[in-house]
C-alpha cells in the first residue's frame, strides 16, 4: 500500500519522531538523533518528505513537539511523568499556529500542511497523523513505555489494547524484578 500521509492517521511516524531521543538511563540506546538543523532534515527525507527545510530555532520547536507528544502518548498508559505537563503546554502554544488545509479531492493527502517547505511543514505533518488517528480511532494505540526511565514510543497492537512496556524483556522484566524485590522485603521470610 503506498503511503498516504494526509489520509491514513500515520501513527508509526509520530512513535518514531518521538524515538529520536532515547532517554533510557544507564543504557546504550540513549540518543538525540535530531541536534542540529542538518539531522533534522535528514530525518526528514528518511520519512520521505523531501521539502522540509530547517533553520537553528527549528530544533528547538522540533524537540517542543516531540517531548508534547511524548506526554500525549503518555495519557494513553497511564504513564505521564513529571514534566509533562509543561511539556504538554508548550506544545499546545506551538500547535495552534500550524495551519492545515484539506482538499476534498485529493486522495493522497486529503489533510496537509497549509505552509510547504519549512520545518513547521514537518510538525504540521505530525498534528495531521495525530488529527487522523483521533477521527479514526487508532490514537489510544499510541502510547509511551511506562518505565519513566524509558518512555520509548511504540504502537499497542494488542488486541484489548493492555500493552505498557516498549519490551517485556527489557522494562517489563525490570518492572517485574522491582515488584518481587517490593514483596519480598514487605513480607521476609
Ligand atoms: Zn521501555
Amino acid at each position: 500500500m503506498a503511503r498516504q500521509p494526509g489520509v491514513r492517521a500515520d501513527l508509526d511516524l509520530v512513535c518514531r519522531f518521538v524515538n529520536t531521543r532515547g532517554i533510557l538511563a544507564d543504557n546504550p540506546h540513549a540518543r538525540e538523533e535530531i541536534d542540529t538543523p542538518d539531522t533534522l532534515t535528514a530525518w526528514w527525507e528518511k520519512q520521505g518528505f523531501t521539502d522540509i527545510g530547517t533553520a537553528d530555532e527549528d530544533v528547538t520547536e522540533a524537540h517542543v513537539m516531540r517531548e508534547g507528544l511524548r506526554a500525549l502518548l503518555a495519557k494513553h498508559n497511564d504513564a505521564a511523568g513529571p514534566e509533562d505537563e509543561g511539556a504538554l503546554a508548550a506544545m499546545r502554544t506551538l500547535a495552534v499556529e500550524l495551519r492545515l488545509q484539506a482538499d476534498p479531492d485529493d486522495d493522497v493527502a486529503f489533510l496537509r500542511p497549509a505552509e510547504t517547505g519549512t520545518a513547521r511543514t514537518g510538525l504540521a505533518w505530525l498534528l495531521v497523523a495525530v488529527t487522523l488517528g483521533r477521527a479514526d480511532g487508532s490514537w489510544p494505540r499510541a502510547k509511551v513505555c511506562a518505565d519513566l526511565n524509558c518512555r520509548e514510543a511504540f504502537r499497542d497492537t494488542t488486541r484489548n489494547r493492555s500493552r505498557t512496556w516498549c519490551s517485556m524483556q527489557v522494562c517489563g522484566a525490570r518492572a517485574k524484578q522491582r515488584t518481587f524485590a517490593t514483596r519480598h522485603r514487605a513480607h521476609p521470610e
